[in-house]
């Protein structure tokens, strides 16, 4: 029997073998010509994957909570205003970071479960005199979706800068940061971009430039400043040598090759993908009547799902009995319903197969715990979605 079991977590996720055995090459140094060449080739290929052809990006040795260090180091300065729009646990983490550097931060948070209600974001911004607002696009604690789009036009609307955390939906779910008016749209490697965990990934938009040049007192954070790596960043793209902190050689080999990847996929083609997978998985969750944490299949997530356990059913109980059936899962991470619900990641290289075998996974352990379900529903109904 093969020992291997499938990751069907909100990251890391399952890599494809070629984004691997890129990985693996032997090292070179971060200034060999090949390097250079294939750092440039990532940059190029993070402004198509973000629809950003204007955009500068940015690719850091770190996790995705570097990636939103750097969004907020870069663009806020002591005193400035802000407001963070929070879908959950990774909303809140702006609050935190944010006042670090000495904004006041008021945040607008959702009853979990529920997406950004932008009426009550349009009066809020009517309300006083904000420097940067702050939407996570898939909030991997709660499966929510916002609407980037019209979060990118409200920041438009009233001058003010938009960071979008798409840690949980670059190159899942649709972005079109230049036309959606994004000025920051951040991820990490170990999500849908489909790379080991270790890189943090930035595109910033003119704006976004344009008021980190305007600062009028240094950025408060070392290591993530941009004015250390935009020359690096420009050089690589020139195909020079440059240095400032030694890039993760190995991971970024692995970006360019799954980078080339998601390309030749194409972006329309692989956010439908996801979109059909999502819809499959929600699908499955209904047949099985296990409700879900997102109020409504509208702003549910299409990269995770976030089903409910039945009640008196432990967690731990049933995601061993889904780890013995080949499959590994996420418990859940909002924390007043963390025993309430689990999730199942499904973004990048997932294939319809993966789903299915997580479906019946999730089904079999149901069963074997003794919840009253009627093996096979859920794959059913999954099929039906998938065949259509
Ligand atoms: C995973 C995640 C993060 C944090 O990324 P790390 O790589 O764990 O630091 C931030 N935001 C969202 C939406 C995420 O899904």
């Amino acid at each position: 029997m093969k020992d291997r079991s499938l990751l069907m977590i909100p990251g890391p996720i399952e890599f494809e073998p070629a984004v691997l055995g890129a990985m693996g090459a032997p090292t070179t140094s971060h200034v060999a010509p090949d390097f250079i060449e294939t750092f440039g080739r990532a940059i190029e290929g993070l402004r198509e994957v973000w629809h950003a052809p204007t955009g500068q990006p940015f690719i850091l040795a770190g996790s995705g909570t570097l990636a939103m260090d750097t969004a907020g180091a870069n663009l806020v300065e002591p005193g400035d205003r802000v407001l963070v729009l929070s879908t959950g646990v990774f909303g809140d983490r702006f609050v935190d970071l944010l006042g670090r550097y000495g904004t006041q931060v008021d945040v607008l948070r959702t009853v979990p479960g529920e997406t950004v209600d932008f009426d009550a974001v349009r009066d809020q911004l009517a309300s006083a005199d904000y420097k940067l607002m702050t939407a996570t696009h898939v909030d991997t604690s709660t499966a929510v979706r916002v609407n980037a789009q019209t979060f990118g036009a409200l920041g438009a609307e009233f001058g003010v800068l938009t960071i979008l955390d798409g840690v949980c939906s670059v190159a899942g779910e649709e972005i079109r940061q230049d036309e959606w008016q994004l000025d920051v749209v951040l991820t990490a490697s170990q999500k849908a971009i489909g790379v080991p965990p270790g890189l943090a990934l930035v595109v910033a938009g003119p704006r976004a430039i344009q008021a980190f040049e305007n600062r009028t007192t240094p950025v408060q954070n070392y290591y993530a400043d941009w004015a250390k790596w935009l020359p690096i960043m420009r050089a690589y793209e020139d195909r020079r040598p440059s240095y400032f902190g030694t890039p993760a050689v190995n991971l970024v080999c692995a970006l360019a090759c799954s980078l080339e990847l998601i390309l030749a996929e194409g972006m329309e083609t692989r956010w439908a993908r996801h979109a059909v997978i999502g819809e499959a998985m929600r699908a499955a969750i209904h047949a099985l009547d296990l409700g879900q944490i997102p109020t409504s299949d509208d702003h549910a997530a299409n990269t995770l799902s976030a089903p409910r356990i039945p009640t008196g059913l432990e967690p731990p109980r049933l995601l061993s009995g889904i780890r013995e059936a080949g499959v590994i899962l996420a418990g859940g991470l909002y924390p007043e319903l963390r025993s309430a619900y689990f999730r199942v990641g499904h973004m990048g290289a997932v294939r319809t197969g993966d789903l299915l075998a997580t479906i019946g996974a999730i089904e079999s352990s149901l069963a074997s715990c003794g919840y009253p379900v009627s093996v096979g529903d859920g794959l059913r109904a999954a099929q039906h979605v998938l065949a259509a």
